[in-house]
Protein backbone atom coordinates (compact mmCIF):
# COMPACT_ATOMS: atom_id res chain seq x y z
CA UNK A 1 0.00 0.00 0.00
CA UNK A 2 1.59 3.29 -0.98
CA UNK A 3 1.83 6.09 1.14
CA UNK A 4 0.82 3.45 4.66
CA UNK A 5 0.45 6.31 7.15
CA UNK A 6 -0.45 3.02 9.50
CA UNK A 7 -4.34 3.43 9.93
CA UNK A 8 -7.73 2.23 8.02
CA UNK A 9 -8.13 4.88 5.96
CA UNK A 10 -11.93 4.05 5.80
CA UNK A 11 -12.74 4.44 9.76
CA UNK A 12 -11.04 8.39 9.32
CA UNK A 13 -13.17 9.62 6.66
CA UNK A 14 -14.64 12.93 7.44
CA UNK A 15 -18.27 13.93 8.16
CA UNK A 16 -17.11 17.50 7.51
CA UNK A 17 -18.30 18.67 4.10
CA UNK A 18 -15.61 19.42 1.41
CA UNK A 19 -12.93 17.35 3.50
CA UNK A 20 -14.25 14.37 1.78
CA UNK A 21 -11.62 12.48 -0.43
CA UNK A 22 -9.37 15.18 -0.03
CA UNK A 23 -6.48 13.20 1.71
CA UNK A 24 -3.43 11.80 0.79
CA UNK A 25 -4.91 8.10 1.59
CA UNK A 26 -7.97 9.05 -0.87
CA UNK A 27 -5.96 9.80 -3.95
CA UNK A 28 -3.42 6.96 -2.95
CA UNK A 29 -6.24 4.71 -2.83
CA UNK A 30 -7.42 5.78 -6.27
CA UNK A 31 -4.53 5.59 -7.76
CA UNK A 32 -2.29 3.13 -6.56
CA UNK A 33 0.49 2.97 -9.09
CA UNK A 34 1.91 4.35 -12.24
CA UNK A 35 -0.38 2.45 -14.53
CA UNK A 36 -3.24 3.02 -12.74
CA UNK A 37 -2.79 6.84 -13.29
CA UNK A 38 -2.12 5.86 -16.93
CA UNK A 39 -5.43 3.58 -17.16
CA UNK A 40 -7.08 6.59 -15.90
CA UNK A 41 -5.76 9.02 -18.19
CA UNK A 42 -6.60 6.65 -21.09
CA UNK A 43 -10.08 5.82 -19.67
CA UNK A 44 -10.65 9.88 -19.56
CA UNK A 45 -9.70 10.76 -22.56
CA UNK A 46 -12.12 7.69 -24.32
CA UNK A 47 -8.43 6.26 -25.78
CA UNK A 48 -8.96 2.59 -25.24
CA UNK A 49 -11.57 1.78 -28.33
CA UNK A 50 -10.86 4.94 -30.08
CA UNK A 51 -10.86 5.18 -33.92
CA UNK A 52 -7.12 4.83 -35.26
CA UNK A 53 -6.17 7.74 -36.87
CA UNK A 54 -3.49 5.68 -39.44
CA UNK A 55 -5.62 2.96 -40.40
CA UNK A 56 -9.30 4.43 -39.56
CA UNK A 57 -10.17 1.13 -37.68
CA UNK A 58 -12.00 0.46 -34.41
CA UNK A 59 -9.80 -1.82 -32.13
CA UNK A 60 -8.02 -2.18 -28.53
CA UNK A 61 -5.03 0.01 -28.06
CA UNK A 62 -2.12 -2.21 -26.58
CA UNK A 63 0.24 -1.09 -24.15
CA UNK A 64 3.46 -3.15 -24.10
CA UNK A 65 4.87 -2.94 -20.55
CA UNK A 66 5.36 0.32 -18.82
CA UNK A 67 5.38 2.25 -21.92
CA UNK A 68 3.74 5.93 -21.72
CA UNK A 69 2.33 4.97 -25.40
CA UNK A 70 -0.05 2.65 -26.47
CA UNK A 71 -0.03 0.64 -30.00
CA UNK A 72 -2.74 -0.54 -32.32
CA UNK A 73 -3.28 -4.00 -34.30
CA UNK A 74 -1.83 -1.75 -37.27
CA UNK A 75 1.15 -0.81 -35.67
CA UNK A 76 0.53 2.77 -35.12
CA UNK A 77 1.39 4.46 -32.08
CA UNK A 78 -0.13 6.80 -29.82
CA UNK A 79 0.48 8.65 -26.61
CA UNK A 80 -2.40 9.36 -24.54
CA UNK A 81 -0.27 11.97 -22.71
CA UNK A 82 0.51 13.95 -25.49
CA UNK A 83 -0.37 17.63 -25.22
CA UNK A 84 -1.70 17.24 -21.97
CA UNK A 85 -0.77 17.96 -18.90
CA UNK A 86 1.74 15.53 -18.90
CA UNK A 87 2.57 16.04 -21.94
CA UNK A 88 6.90 14.45 -22.95
CA UNK A 89 6.97 14.56 -18.81
CA UNK A 90 10.19 11.94 -17.82
CA UNK A 91 8.70 11.93 -14.29
CA UNK A 92 6.24 9.48 -13.04
CA UNK A 93 2.74 10.08 -13.07
CA UNK A 94 1.92 9.71 -9.65
CA UNK A 95 4.47 12.29 -8.68
CA UNK A 96 2.14 14.50 -11.13
CA UNK A 97 -1.04 13.08 -9.20
CA UNK A 98 0.59 13.98 -6.30
CA UNK A 99 1.36 17.30 -7.12
CA UNK A 100 -2.15 18.14 -8.14
CA UNK A 101 -3.46 17.33 -4.78
CA UNK A 102 -1.17 19.80 -3.06
CA UNK A 103 -2.73 22.35 -5.64
CA UNK A 104 -5.83 21.39 -4.77
CA UNK A 105 -6.01 21.46 -1.63
CA UNK A 106 -3.69 24.33 -1.04
CA UNK A 107 -5.19 27.93 -0.53
CA UNK A 108 -1.97 29.69 -0.69
CA UNK A 109 -0.87 28.31 -3.92
CA UNK A 110 2.13 25.97 -4.22
CA UNK A 111 5.66 26.61 -5.39
CA UNK A 112 8.55 25.38 -7.28
CA UNK A 113 10.30 25.00 -4.30
CA UNK A 114 7.94 23.31 -2.39
CA UNK A 115 7.36 20.59 -5.36
CA UNK A 116 10.93 20.38 -5.28
CA UNK A 117 11.42 19.24 -1.85
CA UNK A 118 8.18 16.72 -1.24
CA UNK A 119 9.04 15.12 -4.86
CA UNK A 120 12.61 15.43 -4.72
CA UNK A 121 13.20 16.34 -8.16
CA UNK A 122 15.34 19.67 -9.10
CA UNK A 123 13.94 22.87 -9.02
CA UNK A 124 13.42 23.21 -12.61
CA UNK A 125 11.30 20.15 -13.15
CA UNK A 126 9.83 21.03 -10.08
CA UNK A 127 8.82 24.89 -11.77
CA UNK A 128 7.57 23.66 -15.26
CA UNK A 129 5.03 20.99 -13.64
CA UNK A 130 3.72 23.78 -11.16
CA UNK A 131 3.24 25.79 -14.35
CA UNK A 132 2.32 22.92 -16.69
CA UNK A 133 -0.44 22.40 -13.57
CA UNK A 134 -1.27 25.76 -13.65
CA UNK A 135 -1.83 25.71 -17.22
CA UNK A 136 -4.43 22.69 -16.99
CA UNK A 137 -6.17 24.77 -14.04
CA UNK A 138 -6.68 27.01 -16.87
CA UNK A 139 -7.85 25.01 -19.54
CA UNK A 140 -10.64 23.48 -17.42
CA UNK A 141 -11.60 26.46 -16.26
CA UNK A 142 -12.02 28.09 -19.56
CA UNK A 143 -14.80 25.40 -20.38
CA UNK A 144 -17.07 27.30 -17.96
CA UNK A 145 -18.55 30.54 -18.79
CA UNK A 146 -18.77 33.22 -16.19
CA UNK A 147 -22.41 34.01 -17.80
CA UNK A 148 -25.51 33.31 -15.89
CA UNK A 149 -28.72 34.05 -18.39
CA UNK A 150 -30.95 35.74 -15.45
CA UNK A 151 -28.20 37.54 -13.64
CA UNK A 152 -26.16 40.88 -14.21
CA UNK A 153 -22.62 40.73 -14.69
CA UNK A 154 -20.10 42.63 -12.45
CA UNK A 155 -17.46 43.62 -13.50
CA UNK A 156 -13.85 45.86 -12.02
CA UNK A 157 -10.73 46.45 -13.68
CA UNK A 158 -8.39 46.03 -10.51
CA UNK A 159 -4.11 47.18 -10.64
CA UNK A 160 -1.80 44.77 -9.09
CA UNK A 161 1.26 45.71 -7.98
CA UNK A 162 4.98 44.08 -7.55
CA UNK A 163 4.65 42.50 -10.88
CA UNK A 164 7.89 41.72 -12.60
CA UNK A 165 7.62 43.95 -16.08
CA UNK A 166 9.88 43.03 -19.01
CA UNK A 167 12.89 44.75 -17.83
CA UNK A 168 12.95 43.47 -14.57
CA UNK A 169 11.72 46.25 -12.97
CA UNK A 170 8.86 46.08 -10.72
CA UNK A 171 5.67 46.96 -12.48
CA UNK A 172 1.63 47.06 -12.14
CA UNK A 173 -0.48 44.80 -14.33
CA UNK A 174 -4.03 45.58 -14.79
CA UNK A 175 -6.44 42.59 -14.49
CA UNK A 176 -10.46 42.17 -15.51
CA UNK A 177 -12.37 40.38 -13.02
CA UNK A 178 -16.11 39.42 -13.90
CA UNK A 179 -18.64 37.94 -11.68
CA UNK A 180 -22.20 36.11 -12.22
CA UNK A 181 -22.96 35.85 -8.76
CA UNK A 182 -21.78 32.76 -8.02
CA UNK A 183 -18.65 32.40 -9.91
CA UNK A 184 -15.37 35.03 -11.03
CA UNK A 185 -13.32 35.14 -13.99
CA UNK A 186 -9.90 37.12 -14.27
CA UNK A 187 -8.26 38.14 -17.40
CA UNK A 188 -5.14 40.36 -17.77
CA UNK A 189 -5.22 43.49 -20.22
CA UNK A 190 -2.16 44.71 -21.41
CA UNK A 191 -3.76 48.21 -21.02
CA UNK A 192 -6.54 49.23 -19.43
CA UNK A 193 -8.38 50.24 -22.52
CA UNK A 194 -12.32 49.90 -22.96
CA UNK A 195 -11.85 47.18 -26.42
CA UNK A 196 -9.55 45.36 -24.45
CA UNK A 197 -12.39 45.14 -21.77
CA UNK A 198 -14.90 44.68 -24.25
CA UNK A 199 -12.72 41.87 -25.92
CA UNK A 200 -11.42 40.42 -22.70
CA UNK A 201 -14.88 40.31 -21.74
CA UNK A 202 -15.96 38.38 -24.83
CA UNK A 203 -13.29 35.97 -24.56
CA UNK A 204 -14.85 35.18 -20.85
CA UNK A 205 -17.85 34.53 -22.55
CA UNK A 206 -19.59 37.49 -19.86
CA UNK A 207 -22.45 38.81 -22.04
CA UNK A 208 -23.73 41.86 -20.68
CA UNK A 209 -25.60 43.35 -19.17
CA UNK A 210 -22.39 44.56 -17.36
CA UNK A 211 -22.03 47.16 -13.82
CA UNK A 212 -20.03 48.05 -12.06
CA UNK A 213 -19.50 49.48 -8.71
CA UNK A 214 -16.10 50.84 -9.25
CA UNK A 215 -15.46 54.19 -11.09
CA UNK A 216 -12.23 53.54 -12.55
CA UNK A 217 -13.70 50.41 -14.14
CA UNK A 218 -16.76 52.81 -15.16
CA UNK A 219 -14.71 55.51 -16.61
CA UNK A 220 -11.85 53.26 -19.11
CA UNK A 221 -15.52 51.38 -19.76
CA UNK A 222 -17.61 54.82 -20.24
CA UNK A 223 -18.22 56.40 -23.63
CA UNK A 224 -15.67 59.14 -24.72
CA UNK A 225 -17.67 60.47 -27.55
CA UNK A 226 -20.99 59.19 -28.58
CA UNK A 227 -20.81 55.24 -27.81
CA UNK A 228 -22.67 53.99 -25.58
CA UNK A 229 -20.85 52.98 -21.73
CA UNK A 230 -20.20 48.82 -22.01
CA UNK A 231 -21.19 48.91 -17.87
CA UNK A 232 -23.40 50.43 -15.76
CA UNK A 233 -22.33 52.44 -13.02
CA UNK A 234 -24.02 51.67 -10.00
CA UNK A 235 -21.52 52.26 -6.84
CA UNK A 236 -24.22 51.07 -3.67
CA UNK A 237 -24.84 48.02 -5.78
CA UNK A 238 -24.36 46.10 -3.15
CA UNK A 239 -25.97 47.96 -0.57
CA UNK A 240 -28.73 47.95 -2.23
CA UNK A 241 -29.13 44.38 -3.01
CA UNK A 242 -27.95 42.47 0.35
CA UNK A 243 -28.24 39.44 -0.32
CA UNK A 244 -25.98 39.35 -2.74
CA UNK A 245 -22.07 39.01 -2.29
CA UNK A 246 -18.99 40.87 -3.84
CA UNK A 247 -17.38 38.21 -4.89
CA UNK A 248 -14.89 40.06 -6.87
CA UNK A 249 -13.77 41.57 -3.38
CA UNK A 250 -13.95 38.16 -2.19
CA UNK A 251 -11.58 36.92 -4.51
CA UNK A 252 -9.07 39.30 -4.03
CA UNK A 253 -8.89 38.95 -0.19
CA UNK A 254 -8.11 35.33 -1.15
CA UNK A 255 -5.56 35.89 -3.82
CA UNK A 256 -3.85 39.33 -2.78
CA UNK A 257 -2.17 37.90 0.42
CA UNK A 258 -0.56 34.68 -1.13
CA UNK A 259 0.10 36.76 -4.36
CA UNK A 260 1.99 39.04 -2.45
CA UNK A 261 4.26 36.60 0.06
CA UNK A 262 4.72 33.09 -1.88
CA UNK A 263 4.08 34.73 -5.19
CA UNK A 264 6.34 37.55 -5.24
CA UNK A 265 7.29 39.33 -8.48
CA UNK A 266 5.69 36.64 -10.51
CA UNK A 267 6.26 38.31 -14.30
CA UNK A 268 3.69 39.77 -16.18
CA UNK A 269 3.59 36.80 -18.97
CA UNK A 270 2.92 34.70 -16.12
CA UNK A 271 0.46 36.19 -14.23
CA UNK A 272 -2.53 34.85 -16.05
CA UNK A 273 -1.68 31.47 -15.03
CA UNK A 274 -1.54 32.27 -11.25
CA UNK A 275 -5.21 34.26 -11.15
CA UNK A 276 -6.53 31.22 -12.89
CA UNK A 277 -5.20 28.72 -10.38
CA UNK A 278 -6.64 30.89 -7.79
CA UNK A 279 -9.71 31.18 -9.61
CA UNK A 280 -10.42 27.48 -10.49
CA UNK A 281 -10.32 26.68 -5.91
CA UNK A 282 -12.03 29.86 -5.79
CA UNK A 283 -14.80 29.01 -8.25
CA UNK A 284 -15.27 25.56 -6.33
CA UNK A 285 -15.46 27.23 -2.41
CA UNK A 286 -18.75 26.07 -1.69
CA UNK A 287 -17.78 21.98 -2.82
CA UNK A 288 -14.14 22.14 -2.29
CA UNK A 289 -14.04 18.30 -1.47
CA UNK A 290 -14.11 17.88 -5.70
CA UNK A 291 -11.80 20.23 -6.21
CA UNK A 292 -9.19 17.80 -6.73
CA UNK A 293 -11.59 14.94 -8.54
CA UNK A 294 -12.34 18.10 -11.31
CA UNK A 295 -8.55 18.52 -11.92
CA UNK A 296 -7.83 14.24 -12.75
CA UNK A 297 -11.35 13.89 -14.38
CA UNK A 298 -10.06 15.85 -17.33
CA UNK A 299 -7.33 16.18 -19.06
CA UNK A 300 -7.88 18.89 -22.17
CA UNK A 301 -5.68 19.41 -25.10
CA UNK A 302 -3.64 22.63 -23.81
CA UNK A 303 -2.40 24.47 -26.86
CA UNK A 304 1.50 24.64 -27.25
CA UNK A 305 1.97 22.39 -24.41
CA UNK A 306 5.77 21.53 -25.71
CA UNK A 307 6.70 25.60 -25.32
CA UNK A 308 6.52 27.34 -22.00
CA UNK A 309 3.59 29.46 -20.68
CA UNK A 310 2.46 32.37 -22.57
CA UNK A 311 0.20 35.05 -22.29
CA UNK A 312 -2.75 34.55 -24.42
CA UNK A 313 -2.49 37.47 -26.62
CA UNK A 314 -5.64 39.80 -26.28
CA UNK A 315 -5.50 41.87 -29.31
CA UNK A 316 -7.51 44.78 -30.03
CA UNK A 317 -10.38 43.87 -32.43
ZN1 LIG B 1 -4.64 1.35 -36.66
Amino acid sequence: MPFDLGYQFSRFNSSRPGYNGTSLQAAAQRFPSDDACFEHVMNVRQFAFSVCRKCGKEGRWHRRGDAKYVQHPCGAVFSPLAGTVFHATKLPLRLWFYAMLHFANSSEGVTGGLLQRQLGISYLAAYRMAQMIRRHMAALEAGAAAHCADHKVHVRLEILHHVRGTNNQSSTANVLFASNGSRVDTSVLEEPRRHQVKSALRLMHANGPWLTTCYRTARVASAYGSRRPLASYAPSYFIDHPAETDLISGFMSYFLWPFQTNHKHVSRTHLWLYLKEFQFRYNRRNRSGETYWDMVNAFPVISGASSMPEQVALKAS
